[in-house]
């Protein structure tokens, strides 16, 4: 499917906003532009979903939840931050790779697999994109992931319609 990101991008966080704490902010910056990604939506949305989970799940004292995009190239980079416990260094790397899970007695009591980012990885990769994270231990975590821009939404004039 042919999407308006910042459409689709906002049902996904407005789903998640309804059933949030009021402890976790969420915060959209957004560019007024309009970018177009050729997609499939269920994939980039279970994506997205668990990226946001995340977020959510380890930042046990709140605090705020950004949410971004932004053209690099014909790429399309997305980002989202939270401001919670953070991964070490030396661990960001391996988040990544399935069944990975940073504290093991910690995430036993949060629940889940440690394959929703694996499982991201691949259907990343399966666009054309990549995806990463930058983390600083108990300061908080930012996700970055690419997509392909739909270059043919970008006209003559060099604007996007
Ligand atoms: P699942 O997604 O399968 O339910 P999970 O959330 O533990 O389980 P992943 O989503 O693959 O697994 O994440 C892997 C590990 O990376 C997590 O267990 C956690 O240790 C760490 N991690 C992921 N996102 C964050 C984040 N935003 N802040 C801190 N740690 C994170
Ligand atoms: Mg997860």
């Amino acid at each position: 499917d042919i999407v308006l990101f910042h459409s689709f991008f906002n049902r996904i966080i407005d789903r998640f906003e309804m059933s949030k704490s009021d402890k976790v902010m969420f915060e959209r910056l957004f560019p007024e532009a309009s970018y177009y990604v050729e997609i499939d939506t269920d994939k980039v949305t279970q994506v997205i979903d668990n990226i946001i989970s995340n977020a959510i799940k380890y930042s046990p004292d709140g605090g705020n939840i950004r949410f971004g995009f932004t053209v690099q190239g014909n790429m399309l980079k997305v980002m989202i931050s939270d401001d919670g416990m953070g991964i070490p260094k030396e661990n960001v790397g391996r988040i990544f790779d399935r069944f990975y899970r940073v504290d093991r007695a910690r995430a036993r009591s949060m629940g889940g697999t440690g394959l929703g980012l694996a499982i991201a990885r691949e259907m990343i990769e399966a666009h054309g994109g990549k995806i990463w994270a930058e983390s600083e231990e108990g300061q908080g975590t930012t996700v970055f992931f690419t997509l392909p821009l739909d270059l043919d939404d970008f006209d003559e004039a060099g604007e996007w319609e």
